[in-house]
């Protein structure tokens, strides 16, 4: 899997429920149909863990926050979060799209950090 991966949800073509899309049906209906959604809004804090021991591709990193998030429709999602400081589940966090590590190889891989939304 590339490091493009654009962060989507899908929307089930029978029956409209909005999930994350790693799901290869729907939760409700068991539809196998999605629509894909590019993901918006904010989303709250629901809880988080700090990494101390990080895997090997973030080894510039000693330590760094990883939280489930939910976003305004219910949409639940699980991301590194770009800070580990004053972290609250609760709080108002919003994705934005940057590099997270350089992979093994030395490639940049980018994907989705949910920063707090101050
Ligand atoms: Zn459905």
């Amino acid at each position: 899997m590339e490091g493009e991966e654009k962060y989507q949800w899908v929307k089930c073509k029978n029956c409209g429920y909005l999930q994350y899309k790693s799901h290869l049906r729907c939760l409700k209906c068991k539809n196998s149909k999605f629509e894909r959604i590019n993901a918006s809004g904010t989303c709250k804090l629901l809880t988080f863990t700090i990494l101390k021991a990080p895997p090997a591709e973030f080894r510039n990193n000693p330590s760094y926050a990883l939280g489930v998030v939910e976003f305004e429709n219910g949409v639940k999602a699980l991301g590194q979060i770009s800070t580990q400081d004053n972290l609250k589940t609760g709080m108002e966090l919003k994705p934005i799209y940057t590099k997270i590590c350089d992979n093994l190889d030395g490639k940049e891989i980018y994907n989705y950090v949910f920063e707090p939304n101050l």
